[in-house]
């Protein structure tokens, strides 16, 4: 609240309203954010869904281009795709909510997609070696979707390392919060340069902090559309104050995702999914599988927990419902293949958020809840 506070006390809440030789507060979020992550470069902008526009105009997409994604995804990423003028091609999720290896490679190939753009969708995250084996093969550029892994590792790698571009989300349920928001992380120049103008620069990129240097400019200043979506400096000091904590809320999160997770695995009919020990995951929402549930029963337990205060969604319903949207119901996309496996995972799928207003002993209390109300229908 200082922070933004200050921040109105200039008056400059514009990106670019600085004096000589001021930085911004979104440039020194991109500085820091940079160097958190461990990328050359980083945009500031508006949404994790505007991050990823920008970075599959940036990445070179035409319109009409085939773009690879796991149909298992929040809306925001076909939206994208739709937006930057691509066509998806949904590939099948497994069992623990990960994109299917197989069925990547057997689209990657059929399709011809030049782009890949993997959700690590509520903090699962693929074999990554994999993945950028298929990619390289086929050369395939990696767009990853971070909006849940932002500060989660594979093989000690922070998430956003593994393809050409990273994109993040700091809307309010994600890990650091400016009610809305977007960051985008990259170690080529010319990307950066390119989805810097795109963001809407008004050629005043030196007034980035963390972009590439004026030559990477010379011919993506005049040759790269201006699709204005910055971030502004309220926003960006919001953020600025959070960045330092993130890692004592990741701990936070953990403990609580591991009390939950334990009171899941014990309880008859319901299994937590499993996380493999490559994974160093983020705890901010946890799902679950009904195993021995049939669909036509979840809606009755959700709306017991609901009673009790205890909000667990399901991404098996056919009607889309807040965040929960299947891939079948993106209906604006011109056509869509049935993905069994995916609907079959679906159909069993549970999912909490854990917000950081619950205490340990809140997270003791729900996971008993689930508990009780289970085996109730069971
Ligand atoms: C939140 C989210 C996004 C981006 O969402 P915005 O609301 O546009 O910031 C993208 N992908 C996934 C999987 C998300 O959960």
């Amino acid at each position: 609240m200082q922070a933004v506070a200050a921040v109105l006390q200039t008056g400059r809440l514009h990106r670019y309203n600085v004096d000589a030789g001021e930085e911004s507060e979104a440039a020194a979020l991109e500085r820091e954010y940079a160097a958190w992550q461990g990328a050359d470069y980083c945009i500031a902008c508006t949404s994790g869904g505007y991050a990823l526009q920008l970075a599959l105009r940036a990445a070179g997409l035409q319109a009409g281009d085939k773009v690879l994604a796991n149909a298992w995804t929040l809306a925001p990423v076909p939206g994208a795709i739709y937006a930057s003028g691509g066509q998806p091609v949904f590939v099948e999720i497994d069992n623990a909510c990960r994109i299917d290896l197989t069925d990547l490679a057997s689209k990657a190939d059929a399709s011809g997609a030049k782009f890949l753009m993997p959700s690590h969708m509520r903090g699962h995250i693929a074999d990554m070696e994999a993945i950028q084996a298929i990619c390289e093969s086929r050369g395939i550029v990696m767009i990853e979707d971070c909006a849940h892994t932002m500060g989660a590792r594979w093989n000690g790698v922070l998430s956003g390392n593994f393809g050409y571009i990273a994109c993040f989300s700091t809307q309010t349920y994600k890990h650091m919060n400016s009610g809305e928001g977007g960051l985008l992380t990259t170690n080529d120049p010319e990307i950066a340069a390119r989805a810097t103008i795109l963001s809407g620069s008004y050629m005043l990129y030196d007034r980035h902090g963390a972009g590439p240097d004026a030559t990477a400019f010379a011919d993506v200043r005049l040759t790269t559309p201006n699709c204005s979506g910055r971030m502004d400096n309220m926003r960006a000091a919001l953020l600025r104050a959070q960045l330092p904590d993130l890692p004592s809320k990741i701990d936070a999160w953990n403990r609580r995702y591991a009390i939950l997770e334990a009171a899941i695995a014990q309880t008859q009919g319901l299994a937590p999914i499993p996380r493999p020990a490559s994974e160093a995951y983020v705890g901010s929402s946890i799902q679950f599988q009904a195993i021995s549930l049939e669909p036509a029963q979840v809606p009755d337990l959700l709306a017991r927990l609901a009673a009790h205060g205890v909000e667990v969604k399901w991404f098996g319903e056919a009607d889309p419902r807040g965040f929960t949207s299947r891939y079948d119901t993106w209906r604006y996309l011109a056509d869509i293949n049935p993905l069994p496996n995916t609907l079959d995972a679906l159909s069993k799928l549970l999912d909490m958020r854990i917000p950081l207003t619950f205490d340990e002993a809140d997270c003791a209390l729900i996971g008993a809840i689930i508990g009780e109300e289970t085996a109730k229908t069971l």
